[in-house]
């Protein structure tokens, strides 16, 4: 149903009506927080930092007492006693309850903490640059265990009977518990045990020598929007700039910003992670614009966002098939280091296995190594377990067990992320969420018959954008994760998809069986 539909004089919508704009008028203002972080994250000066973050302070003060007027508290309260709740239809429905349940949880925390969130968010982003730039650890300890202490203090305001990692971790995946999320990474983490090994001990898998060359920027940047244009990224409503750490943001209905770093020398940095943030942005461009700024216009969740940017970066743009499409393209934008590279080995180059110090350049079985250990160090320190301070030696003490070998420099290893310092803590679980959402949702997609190895190789991604619209995209926040999953696939979440599509897509290519999970 679309939201137009409810303003042609229906009087039964007048509470709903006029909570909805009040609750579009604060996503205004959301979105102008997303512009200064955008810029702060591409253009700012190293010295405006200071200023940024009390401008972004500031703004963060003002949209949460606009967010939780007792107005609108009690506008929420009447409809949720009224039969629109139980009665309407499913979109409002859905919207009354989450509208609701947000504003409980968001008039539970004082304005001074949500301030002193966005200060210290946008100070520690800053003094995490310097660090990197000085490969320094010791500056950060106090800004880490600031953010750390205020997002413990938040999750006691806003969920007090929650565990307060559970609290934290409901902010990007709705309804998750950290309980089962460890049950689901330790069965995952035991299944993809062989293929680690396998993948790293094989002295036949291809290697990604082909992939290094001379790849003039222009011609990148050329190459790449061809590519996600084709895919269906529409640049009349998003655009492409440079940042360090590649993200994708939001700031209104047709306005998508994708950013992306480049290397000259070295072709995947680029491409993979415009593919991966043009995932996500195809999701946002597929939300019900109409709705914009109310849930049925929101992401179901970051699980769910990830799944979208992971199908196309990974299931689609690693395989085989997509390099027979982009073969061509590619040789024509960078002749001189294509010239003799076959569509065969540029589609084995991009599954070549290197066990990474960092994260983003993962390979994508060893991918999510990287997030369970995150996800274990941070709730240990949520926890009261683990000590800010110690953090590098606990990180290279997990990282040695996981991969064999320690970081010698502290920005290969604790010190790689933005998220701690940016205060996104209960957010690295999502990406192995998205994962293992991926999988099963681009199984359930190539069992309709679309996204499969014939429309990929012809550059027909149509039918599979299409489906991911009509079945993940245009329910936009109205079903939680594992509901969306389930219903987009027919089968409850389960992370086996997962493990037979890297067992099929790495076990062959690097000697090992397809069928070695079986043996477990
Ligand atoms: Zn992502």
């Amino acid at each position: 149903m679309r939201y137009s539909e409810l303003l042609d004089g229906k009087s039964g919508y007048k509470d709903f009506l006029a909570a909805c704009e009040h609750a579009r008028s604060v996503s205004l203002l959301g979105a102008v927080d997303g512009l200064l972080q955008w810029d702060e994250q591409t253009m700012l000066p190293s010295d405006g930092g200071d200023f940024r973050a009390e401008q972004v302070a500031a703004l963060a003060a003002i949209t949460h007492a606009q967010r939780t007027e007792e107005k609108q508290g009690e506008r929420l309260q009447k409809l949720k006693d009224s039969p629109l709740e139980k009665e309407g239809p499913g979109a409002v429905q859905a919207t009354i309850r989450l509208l609701h349940s947000d504003f409980q949880k968001q008039s539970r925390v004082p304005g001074k903490l949500v301030q002193e969130l966005a200060r210290t968010s946008i100070k520690a982003q800053q003094a995490w640059v310097r660090a990197v730039k000085a490969s320094e650890w010791k500056p950060m300890v106090t800004h880490l265990e600031k953010m750390f202490s205020l997002k413990r203090e938040l999750a006691a305001c806003q969920s007090p009977d929650l565990d307060p990692y559970d609290a934290l971790l409901d902010d990007y995946e709705p309804g998750a518990r950290w309980k089962a999320i460890d049950t689901t990474f330790s069965c995952l983490r035991k299944a993809l045990a062989p293929l680690v090994r396998g993948c790293i001990e094989s002295s036949g898998g291809p290697q990604e020598t082909v992939l290094r060359g001379n790849f003039p920027l222009q011609s990148q940047q050329a190459f790449v929007c061809q590519v996600i244009e084709k895919i269906g990224f529409s640049f009349d409503r998003g655009r492409l700039d440079t940042t360090a750490h590649p993200f994708c943001s939001t700031l209104g209905p047709n306005d998508c910003r994708l950013t992306t770093r480049w290397d000259e020398k070295f072709l995947p940095t680029a491409l993979y992670s415009v593919l991966h943030e043009a995932g996500h942005g195809l999701y946002e461009q597929g939300l019900p614009v109409d709705w914009f700024g109310l849930p049925p216009g929101e992401a179901a969740s970051l699980g769910i966002h990830e799944s979208q940017s992971r199908l196309w970066e990974n299931l689609v743009g690693r395989s085989p098939e997509f390099w027979e499409w982009c073969h061509p393209i590619a040789r024509k934008a960078f002749p001189e280091s294509f010239d003799n590279v076959s569509p065969g080995m540029l589609a084995k180059a991009v599954r070549s296995v290197n066990p990474s110090f960092i994260r983003v350049e993962a390979d994508e079985v060893t991918y999510n190594l990287h997030v369970m250990m995150r996800f274990d160090l941070e709730r240990e320190i949520i926890h009261g377990n683990l000590l800010v301070a110690d953090l590098p030696s606990a990180w290279n003490e997990r990282f040695e067990t996981d991969f064999g070998s320690r970081p010698s420099r502290i920005e290969d290893g604790v010190l790689q992320d933005i998220h701690w310092p940016a205060g996104l803590i209960g957010y690295f679980p999502t990406y192995t969420l998205g994962n293992i959402f991926s999988a099963q949702i681009m199984a359930a997609a190539q069992q309709s018959g679309v996204g499969i190895a014939d429309q990929i190789r012809n550059g027909e991604f149509t039918p599979l954008l299409h489906w991911l619209r009509e079945n993940v995209h245009s329910f936009g926040r109205t079903y939680t994760s594992e509901a969306l999953v389930e219903k987009a696939s027919g089968k409850p979440v389960s992370e086996q998809y997962l493990v037979d599509s890297l067992y099929q897509r790495y076990g062959p290519l690097h000697g090992l069986s397809p069928d070695m999970p079986k043996l477990l």
